[in-house]
């Protein structure tokens, strides 16, 4: 399973809608600086729910939403096509698409999420997500500084990176929840 193509709305600097697409061994973007390459990578850990605001370099959710001179379309919205041709996530369909919309609001922000194109929580995605080996600890998106701080860990924190990207963490959980029963 590999990301095919991100669609971008009003998010961070793309104001149009922008397709970005991917290949399904390498790709690279390229441009100058303040061009909006890392807005990109940003835009993965926004639609899958896999950072807080913080890791997407901003203060908070609603400053993802395009804005220029104050001035905000107030709704932002991210689409990941994944192509599923090998049936890595055990679903019968060569394509999977997750969406994230958020709103601003007079109180904060409302966000929805899609699982090909129906309401989901992020829960259900994020269950959806696990059985292709993507989570919140995977390191699936791996962030400038995550090298350093990898390399800097104890061995049982690095044990427990393995484990988790190795898909075998979600059974130590399941053993330790059989063995308290
Ligand atoms: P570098 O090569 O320096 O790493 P980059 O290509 O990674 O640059 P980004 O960090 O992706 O660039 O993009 C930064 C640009 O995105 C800045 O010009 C910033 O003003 C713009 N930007 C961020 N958030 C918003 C927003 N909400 N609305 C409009 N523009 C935004
Ligand atoms: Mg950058």
């Amino acid at each position: 399973m590999h990301i095919k193509e991100i669609e971008l709305s009003n998010f961070k600097s793309f104001a149009r809608k922008v397709k970005v697409p991917f290949y399904d061994d390498f790709t690279t973007i390229s441009g100058p600086n303040g061009s909006g390459k890392s807005n990109i990578i940003d835009s993965i850990l926004f639609c899958l729910g896999l950072s807080n605001s913080r890791t997407m370099r901003a203060e908070k959710l609603t400053d993802l939403i395009y804005s220029v001179d104050g001035k905000s379309p107030g709704t932002a919205e991210v689409t990941i096509r994944f192509d599923n041709v090998d049936r890595e996530l055990p679903i019968d369909l060569d394509e999977i698409t997750v969406t994230r919309r958020i709103k601003s609001s007079d109180s904060g922000y409302y966000s929805y999420y899609y699982f090909n194109d129906k309401p989901s929580s992020l829960n259900e995605i994020h269950e959806q997500l696990a059985k292709a080996r993507i989570s919140q600890d995977g390191y699936n998106v791996v962030l400038q500084g995550d090298v350093t701080r990898i390399i800097s860990m104890s061995d049982t924190e690095r044990r427990k990176i393995i484990d988790e990207i190795a898909g075998t963490a979600e059974f130590d959980d399941k053993t330790d929840k059989a063995l308290s029963e």
